[in-house]
């Protein structure tokens, strides 16, 4: 794996063998078709799939509102208080991800699209290698993003879902439950499973 910078330095909920995983899946799949990610939060995936598309000449599409998910915000469970914006109200990561991609040096290789998951969805035309889902984890949002997301998949390209816990005491289910639905629209195989991503490639 080459990295330019220590994904330690970047602040995130990725384990190091997670994005072991997300860069070998993005060195294979950007082969097909530039990969997208939903959920930017401080860059750290986009370390791990940036550095692996970059090798390819391949660009990955990074969408995050910058806002933060629902239990990021002040005063719950998963706030980091660097990231509270300036009305004390919010957290904004845009700062944070954008200096992981300029001292990451990919700020070509990666692009930030500042927007909700459904605004840019709706919008999509570029068929994809591969699609990292990572963004709220209301099971609203988790389907929408599946919904939305998983047609502009090449076929043999692969579909990634962060947080994916089949015991519901280690995690909430959304994520599990878009996982499931991929599994069984048959449109996608399991081809890995490391510690909470899984790894679906779309059936040819
Ligand atoms: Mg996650």
């Amino acid at each position: 794996m080459n990295l330019s910078i220590d994904p330690k330095t970047v602040k995130g909920f990725l384990d190091p063998e997670e994005g072991e995983a997300l860069y070998n899946n993005a060195l294979l799949y950007s082969l097909k078709g530039p990969c997208l990610e939903i959920g930017s939060y401080c860059g750290k995936s986009a370390l791990y799939i940036g550095s692996a598309t970059k090798i390819n000449n391949q660009i990955l599409y990074s969408i995050d509102h910058h806002k933060g998910s629902e239990e990021q915000q002040p005063g719950e469970e998963y706030c980091d208080p660097d990231l509270i914006d300036e009305t004390g109200k919010g957290i904004n990561t845009l700062p944070f991800f954008l200096e992981t991609l300029k001292r990451a040096d990919l700020e070509s290789s990666v692009s930030a699209i500042i927007s909700s998951s459904l605004d840019a969805g709706e919008n999509w035309k570029k068929p994809l290698g591969m699609v990292f889902i990572d963004g709220s984890h209301t099971l609203e949002a988790a389907m929408q993003d599946y919904y939305l997301w998983h047609e502009h998949i090449l076929p043999g390209g692969l579909l990634a879902i962060h947080d994916v816990f089949p015991d519901p005491k280690d995690g909430g289910r959304p994520p599990h439950e878009i996982y499931l639905k991929a599994i069984e629209s048959r449109l996608f195989q399991e081809v890995g499973m490391v510690k909470s991503l899984a790894l679906l490639e779309k059936i040819s």
